[in-house]
């Protein structure tokens, strides 16, 4: 067995002897984030069990994601302090919980389930396998070692998180396996056009202008094979949409076959620089996230840091060649 998988036992056992779950994923959660820990609460709460799940400030939801069941959601002040049972889902390390990292150092038991290479694990039981496709295959694999039932909205958030974090099944880390739960998601009631339409079918009107400004201002290194662009919190306001509603642009950046990787630099109104990267294969943008302290996969990564945001590009162009 391997270690991944004897965690995940000790993890369900804990989860098992457990009366209140606290579960919590990574800042600005994506649909895998999400997914996962809105999965594994609505579960919890079918098997009788309590269960609160919260993220770390900005507490807002991308209105892609909001279709899925929020009601266990609470704002991250209302979130346990001392919880007695705590379960991190999709965050590498533990500052990608903002807020509640302090809450996950006071736990009285904590999990980690995650699927970042570039998790070097924490928490008392630690479930990482970087080989998963995302989060939700080891919530899955959870869920079937607690014996749970998969509900049609267990389903949706799970299927909702497969296809987000598999680039709707066709990045590299998509596997037979999750080909295989996926049709055990669909047979509980996921569904997959309303998932993909919610996902990737709707976007405000602003959405088009604000990626029109940014795609304007794309740049190409053809000799590092680098395509980059920056949005600021100027563009969003002009166009009357807010940082949720760009979850995309990076996949619209990420089109130009002269470059292998996408750097997209989110600048936001308190000075701080969120970096998306995107490799088509040849680099280790992981690698490259966590030489500018941050972190994420081989193939999706990103960072946090200040400054203008062309010079931040500038110096991830200039340390691509390092990571291949
Ligand atoms: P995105 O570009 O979609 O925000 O993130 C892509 C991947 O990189 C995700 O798996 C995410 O968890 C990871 N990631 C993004 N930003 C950061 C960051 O600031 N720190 C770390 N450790 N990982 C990040
Ligand atoms: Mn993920």
């Amino acid at each position: 067995m391997s270690s991944h998988e004897q965690a995940l036992r000790e993890a369900a056992q804990a989860i098992e002897e457990a009366d209140q779950l606290a579960l919590a994923c990574h800042i600005g959660p994506d649909g895998d984030a999400l997914g996962s820990m809105l999965g594994l609460a609505e579960a919890a709460t079918a098997a009788g069990k309590e269960a609160v799940a919260s993220y770390g400030s900005p507490f807002e939801l991308s209105p892609n994601l909001s279709f899925l069941p929020t009601r266990l959601l609470v704002p991250p002040a209302e979130f346990p302090a001392e919880p007695e049972l705590m379960v991190v889902l999709d965050a590498g390390a533990a500052d990608r919980l903002g807020e509640l990292a302090p809450n996950a150092e006071k736990a009285k038991t904590l999990i980690v389930i995650d699927h970042h290479i570039t998790n070097a694990g924490f928490g008392d039981i630690s479930v990482v396998d970087g080989s998963a496709a995302a989060t939700a295959e080891l919530v899955h694999d959870l869920l079937s070692l607690l014996g749970w039932p998969l509900t049609e909205v267990v389903a949706t958030c799970l299927h909702t998180a497969l296809v987000s974090d598999t680039g709707r099944f066709t990045y590299s880390a998509t596997s037979p396996k999750t080909f295989r739960i996926a049709a055990e998601l669909v047979e509980a009631g996921a569904n997959p056009p309303e998932i993909g339409r919610h996902l990737y079918e709707e976007a405000p009107f602003g959405y088009l202008k604000a990626a029109g400004a940014a795609l304007t201002r794309a740049r190409l290194d053809e000799t590092r094979g680098v395509v980059s662009t920056y949005i600021t919190h100027e563009d969003l306001e002009a166009a009357g949409i807010g940082w949720g509603d760009i979850d995309n642009l990076i996949d619209l950046l990420r089109l130009a076959v002269e470059a292998d990787v996408a750097a997209l630099a989110k600048v936001h109104a308190d000075g701080t620089v969120k970096v998306s990267l995107r490799s088509r294969g040849g680099t280790d943008v992981g690698g490259l996230a966590a030489s500018f302290g941050g972190g994420g996969h081989r193939l999706a990564a990103g960072f946090t840091t200040e400054g203008d945001p062309e010079a931040v590009l500038d110096r991830v162009i200039a340390a691509v060649e390092a990571h291949r």
